[in-house]
């Protein structure tokens, strides 16, 4: 082993965090972990002191230059202003790829699954995590939704090249593309043209409302899953849940300058001081860590010892079951119980092996930055209107000039004028669409026309709140069709 200390970043969260940071920490020392520990506060305490990220300014200095964060669960106050830290420190570093093992340990551990060793790759830093969101008239609220050609490559990459190290076989992508053809669609369509350079690997694509179905009910026909961040977010959970306890499961963000290592769960504050918390996530978390900084035979030692004090039944209360369970432990005398059998392997349970290959390291690939012949060809003009829609057609049916023409009004997404259907329900957010008339000799619609439709909708009295400008990219519309036109 290396003799030099390796810096790390700690932080004991709230909740339950410091409990079982203390056993993770107590168990890692006593396998031998060769590591320098260096403290910073986040979470509650931070926000509640009037800091909107839950991170002091001062701590991304001990962060940015170890680039390895083991994390206890923080609670982040319910009310508007303050900003997910977890969100903030994955974006800082980059942590695109969240790695999710969910394995279950039956007969050890009770569950339905007893066969699961699933690997869940959650994109990290968007889709709906963006946290873009405004309130855009009196009834309506939205959120932005961005998927990026970049951050899937990276992603879907990842999920393959993790599965060609594991010698997993097989790689599952699930989106909601048949509803979100453009940011769904493109991380499938991404998905799909990866794969091909993996030909050894197995791949296929589902739905993600019935993966998650299957996923739920069949989880041993899954093997490393790949999907955007919010579906990760909530299939990880079901997963773990389904192994046996959501307490069981750690996690890694892996990126391009740094690592941070977690529990998948929260904070459990009804569960807090208590001495009953399961420390396993973040042990397993602790585990990706040792092995992250090149210290896998430590890594090996607390992983096999903890799968021995499962193996002999000795269980926190959220795994504990009467017949299975030998002993109900809290989270001290749990870990107690690992650090008695460091050294020991399981008997029945498969140990672990690992070696410097289990380095889950930064990797980054080149990425292809393409620039596609962009045309603007007409505009959205999103308006708080609380009349009917023929109301508001009557208004704008004039907008139109021999270059573009005012089309059709959706709401929320539905066709409601012209010709709309009075049974079609309405809220006081509508989408007014113009497009540059095809039979003109020039097909783009220039900025000033934009500002020209604007100034008419003003002149008009109409309260327009966003527009999204309707473009082509190499010839191909970078918009969808409004249901119904
Ligand atoms: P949670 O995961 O904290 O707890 C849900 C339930 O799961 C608990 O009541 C408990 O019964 C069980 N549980 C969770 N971890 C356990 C463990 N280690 N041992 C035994 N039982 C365990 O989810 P929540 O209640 O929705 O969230 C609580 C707080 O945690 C919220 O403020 C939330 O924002 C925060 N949170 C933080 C993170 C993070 O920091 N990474 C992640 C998720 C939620």
């Amino acid at each position: 082993m290396n003799s030099e200390k390796v810096a790390i970043t700690m932080a004991r969260g709230d909740g339950i965090g410091p409990e079982i940071m203390d056993a993770t920490l107590r168990i890692i020392e006593a396998a031998g972990a060769n590591i320098a520990v260096e403290e910073i506060e986040i979470g509650e305490k931070v926000y509640l002191r009037g800091i909107s990220s839950g991170i002091e300014e001062s701590s991304w200095e001990s962060l940015l230059r170890t680039k390895v964060f083991l994390k206890s669960p923080i609670t982040t106050p319910q009310g508007g202003g303050f900003k997910s830290l977890n969100v903030t420190v994955r974006k800082t570093l980059g942590l695109y790829a969240n790695i999710r093992p969910t394995i279950s340990y039956y007969p050890y551990v009770s569950t339905k699954h007893p066969v699961m060793d699933v690997v869940i790759v959650r994109e990290n830093e968007e889709d709906l995590y963006a946290g873009i969101e405004h309130r855009q008239t009196d009834e309506v609220y939205q959120t932005l939704k961005l998927i990026s050609r970049p951050g899937t490559e990276k992603i879907v990459r990842y999920a393959f090249e993790y599965a060609k190290q594991y010698g997993r076989k097989k790689v599952t992508c699930f989106t909601k593309d048949n509803i979100m053809k453009m940011t769904d669609g493109l991380f499938h369509k991404v998905f799909d043209e990866i794969a091909v350079e993996y030909p050894d690997i197995e791949n296929e694509h589902w739905i993600v409302d019935i993966g998650a179905a299957k996923l739920a009910d069949t989880p041993e026909a899954f093997d490393v899953i790949v999907l955007p961040n919010l579906y990760g977010d909530i299939l990880s959970d079901v997963a773990a849940q389904i192994a046996g306890s959501v307490g069981l499961a750690g996690s890694s963000n892996i990126g391009d300058h740094g690592a941070m290592f977690e529990a998948i769960h929260g904070s459990a504050p009804r569960r807090a001081g208590m001495n009953m918390a399961n420390p396993s996530g973040l042990l397993l978390g602790a585990v990706m860590m040792l092995n992250h900084i090149g210290q896998s035979d430590v890594a090996e030692k607390v992983h096999n010892a903890w799968l021995r004090t499962l193996e002999d039944g000795v269980h926190t209360y959220d795994i504990f079951k009467e017949g299975t369970s030998k002993e109900k432990v809290g989270t001290k005398e749990f870990a107690q119980a690992i650090i008695a059998r460091i050294g020991q392997k399981p008997v029945h349970l498969k140990p672990v092996v690992y070696t410097s290959k289990d380095r889950q390291e930064i990797k980054s690939w080149p990425l292809v930055r393409r620039t596609y012949k962009k045309q603007t060809i007409g505009v959205d003009v999103f308006v708080m209107w609380k009349g009917t829609p023929d109301e508001l057609g009557a208004k704008i049916d004039k907008f139109g000039n021999d270059h573009y023409s005012f089309r059709v009004i959706s709401n929320r997404g539905q066709k409601v004028y012209p010709n709309g259907r009075p049974e079609t329900f309405t809220t006081d957010h509508s989408r007014c669409r113009f497009l540059v008339n095809e039979s003109h000799s020039n097909p783009e619609m220039s900025h000033n026309e934009i500002i020209e439709i604007l100034q008419k909708f003003t002149n008009a009295g109409i309260d327009f709140i966003k527009i999204e400008n309707l473009c082509t990219f190499d010839g191909e519309k970078g918009f969808t069709v409004i249901q119904g036109e």
